[in-house]
C-alpha cells in the first residue's frame, strides 16, 4: 500500500459506508410479501464497533430502504445513517456541515457508479474487490475482500493502523462487558 494512502488514512475522523454491495454481497432474497432478506457480515460489524471505540464516526447512505438495516445500525450505534438516498452527494455535504468535517477527513467506501460522486470528493475512497471497473479507477484502495465478505473490515483496519489505533481498541475492547454487534 503506498505511503500516500496511509497519509491521507492518518487524516480520516469519519467513515461513511454504501450498503448493497458493500456491506452486503449485493444479493436480495425478495419474501411474497415484498420484504427483502441481505445478510451482513459479523466482522464488518465489529469493525463499525471498532472504529467507534478507537474515536471514529461513521455513516451509511444507501438507495434503497430497509427497516432491517435501521435495525442494525442502531444496535451499532451509527452516527448517519440514510436510506433511499438518490443524490449522495448532496447527503455529504449534509454530514460534513453537521460535524464540522473536511472532505480530507471523511473514507467513503462504495462498489457502483452511484458512489462516484462522493468517492471523488473524499479524502480517503475505497472499492470492495467486486466493485464496478469504473469505481475502482477513482479509489486510492482497493480491497482484497469483496462486499459484504468483509471488505468494509479490511478497509477500516488500513486506517487504525495508519492512525495507530490498535491499543486503544484492544484496552476497550478488553473492558467491554457485552457486544452488540
Ligand atoms: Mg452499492
Amino acid at each position: 500500500m503506498s505511503g500516500d494512502n496511509r497519509a491521507r488514512a492518518r487524516n480520516i475522523k469519519m467513515i461513511l459506508m454504501d450498503v448493497d454491495g458493500t456491506l452486503t454481497d449485493g444479493t436480495l432474497m425478495l419474501l411474497p410479501d415484498g420484504e427483502e432478506l441481505k445478510s451482513y457480515h459479523v466482522r464488518d460489524g465489529m469493525g463499525i464497533m471498532m472504529a467507534h471505540l478507537a474515536g471514529f464516526k461513521t455513516g451509511l447512505i444507501t438507495g434503497k430502504t430497509s427497516r432491517a438495516l435501521n435495525f442494525r445500525a442502531e444496535r451499532l450505534r451509527v452516527q448517519e445513517v440514510h436510506q433511499g438516498v438518490l443524490d449522495k452527494n448532496q447527503i455529504l455535504g449534509e454530514i460534513l456541515d453537521r460535524h464540522g468535517l473536511t472532505e480530507g477527513e471523511v473514507a467513503y467506501i462504495g462498489d457502483d457508479l452511484g458512489d462516484l460522486p462522493v468517492l471523488k470528493r473524499v479524502g480517503l475512497a475505497a472499492a470492495v474487490a467486486d466493485a464496478h471497473p469504473r469505481v475502482k479507477e477513482h479509489c486510492h484502495f482497493l480491497c482484497r475482500q469483496a462486499g459484504g465478505k468483509g471488505a468494509v473490515r479490511e478497509f477500516l483496519e488500513f486506517i487504525f493502523d495508519a492512525q495507530d489505533k490498535w491499543a486503544e481498541i484492544q484496552e476497550k475492547l478488553g473492558g467491554m462487558t457485552s457486544i452488540k454487534i
